[in-house]
């Protein structure tokens, strides 16, 4: 059983030994890693490698065969001890302490965009209607999309589409956001804009895991960069360091394809 980390304040996320296999599959084979408070992590890596597998199992979407994961010290899933599962609004309110931004938007079609913000607020987190409506105004200013908000989510572009998964992660005040190829579906030319906007919540203290195949971001803006292969994790670093001189022959090989 993973051992329960020392609990610094500055640590968001610890994930401990996970494994996860699926059938013969396996597709996490001991991944640990720690995002400190105000931290980017950046996870590349092949297709197939296990990266949205270890996001999904960091809230839980997915459940490990192995190993812990905790939140500000506090293990999600698995109530204190580790034995007993949580019930599951018990992990709802633990979900509602991760932001998830997904490679497909996943914003609600029939919901106009400030409505996609101010649901799960109102509904999960029970939090005052008028109050989430304000800082959902405040974070569609931030976005840059405030002149959207009244609109349908089919009328928007890839890149707005992305822009409101961001301020809706955003609408939760999660302790933790988690990106998953976040511009992997945008037109190349949509890709900036959103770029842009993850790192302005980067450099203004949001604590961020982000599996991304966008170099440019992981270079400029990451403190630590992870590469996974095969379910493990087989380099990480600064990412001056990972990207100039590689320590090992499989980020060497990956670095040639990717930039
Ligand atoms: P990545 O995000 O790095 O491309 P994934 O975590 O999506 O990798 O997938 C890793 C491996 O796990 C792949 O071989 C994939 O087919 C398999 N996999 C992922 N989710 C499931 C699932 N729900 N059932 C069976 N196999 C899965
Ligand atoms: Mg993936």
């Amino acid at each position: 059983m993973a051992k329960k980390p020392v609990e610094t304040a500055e640590t968001v996320l610890e994930i401990s030994g996970l494994t996860k296999s699926f059938g013969t599959n396996v597709v996490l084979d001991g991944v640990s890693l720690k995002v400190a408070k105000g931290q980017t992590v950046c996870v590349l890596g092949p297709s197939g490698s296990g990266k949205s597998t270890l996001l999904r199992c960091v809230n839980w979407l997915e459940k490990p065969d192995q190993g812990a994961v905790y939140l500000a010290g506090r293990r999600i899933g698995m109530r204190e001890g580790g034995h007993v599962a949580m019930s599951s609004s018990e992990l709802a309110r633990e979900r509602a302490r991760i932001g998830m931004v997904f490679q497909h938007f996943n914003l609600w079609p029939h919901l106009t965009v400030i409505q996609n913000l101010i649901e799960a607020p109102i509904h999960v987190q029970k939090r005052n209607r008028d109050e989430v409506t304000a800082e959902a105004e405040t974070l569609l200013e931030r976005v840059g999309l405030s002149a959207k908000k009244n609109d349908f989510p089919s009328r928007l572009s890839g890149g707005q589409k992305q822009r409101v998964g961001i301020a809706r992660a955003l609408a939760m005040k999660p302790e933790l956001l988690l990106f998953d190829e976040p511009t992997s579906a945008l037109d190349p030319e949509l890709v900036g804009e959103v770029v842009t906007v993850m790192k302005t919540l980067a450099e203004s203290g949001s604590t961020m895991l982000v599996v991304t195949h966008e170099m440019g971001f992981a270079r400029e803006t990451a403190d630590e960069v992870i590469l996974m292969d095969g379910g493990r994790i087989v380099e990480s670093g600064e990412p001056a360091a990972f990207f100039k001189k590689p320590k090992t022959e499989r980020a060497k090989q990956f670095l040639q394809r990717y930039v």
